[in-house]
């Protein structure tokens, strides 16, 4: 991994994405703090333990100079294999059950994967939640982009057909998990990434138990020790351990990734 610490550099990639997913889904924000967004920042010193289990070919991540903010860029290339690979590349899998989105393009076309996202080096727990929206909503250890459970022109049942092994799929814009990413974790507490609040999520267990956490909250949030925090607690989000019922998906049953609030804003 490349750790650069370098002024702040912006990089909007959401004009990209604006050709990705969308969805009529009227995501609001529910937000009881509407307007705070003067929330005392809480600087660190060194970048999470977590960021080093981040695939390293894709991910770059920046600590601002003054220890408030991440910045994770990605090429967003996913390494592992799919359908969504062009068939003359290593990664290549044939995947007959899945059906591609009609773009028929590849990872690397259309829009390209490059995805930036920058997060709070502290999460704000204040109890406020957010609603996810349309496009990136995380940064996979893959390198490959997060989206919650809305699909543009439909929900994302209609769309499940397309997801690949990885719940996974990609239209013009970039290719991003929609469902439990299996080449990351299945079933177990795996990393699998973090999201725009500046939590982290994992599988669907929980190390600090070795089991499906039975406390979470509405987000799929607890606070409890991690492999990452060196016995320290700290609130992260799992997979939510409920079948999401997706009947065209090739790989059920399936898991939504994330679905939200986001509770680190
Ligand atoms: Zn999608
Ligand atoms: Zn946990």
């Amino acid at each position: 991994m490349k750790y650069y610490l370098k002024p702040l550099t912006f990089i909007t990639i959401f004009a990209f994405a604006l050709f990705a997913c969308s969805s009529d889904d009227s995501s609001s924000t529910d937000n009881a703090n509407d307007g705070d967004d003067d929330d005392e920042e809480v600087a660190v010193t060194e970048l999470h333990a977590a960021f080093a289990a981040f695939n390293q070919d894709a991910v770059t991540v920046i600590l601002s100079d003054d220890g408030t903010e991440v910045t994770i860029e990605t090429t967003g290339y996913p390494d592992h294999a799919s359908i969504y690979w062009e068939p003359d590349n290593a990664l290549y899998k044939d995947e007959p059950d899945v059906t591609k989105t009609t773009q028929d393009t590849y990872i690397g076309g259309g829009q390209g994967e490059a995805a930036s996202i920058t997060v709070d080096a502290t999460p704000n727990l204040t109890g406020a939640t957010v609603a996810t929206q349309l496009n990136t909503i995380g940064i996979a250890v893959s390198g490959a982009s997060i989206f919650n459970d809305q699909e543009g022109m439909g929900d994302l049942d209609q769309a499940a057909k397309s997801l690949d092994w990885a719940g996974a799929h990609k239209g013009p814009g970039v290719y991003h998990y929609h469902l439990e990413p299996t080449p990351i974790t299945s079933n177990d507490d795996s990393l699998v990434g973090i999201l725009l609040d500046g939590v982290f999520i994992y599988g669907r267990q929980c190390s600090s138990t070795g089991a499906v956490p039975t406390d979470l909250d509405a987000s799929g949030g607890h606070t409890s020790t991690t492999q990452f925090t060196d016995g320290a607690e700290e609130y992260h989000y799992h997979i939510i351990n409920e079948v999401y019922a997706a009947g065209n998906y090739a790989y059920a049953p399936a898991y939504v990734l994330f679905a939200g609030p986001f509770q680190g804003y």
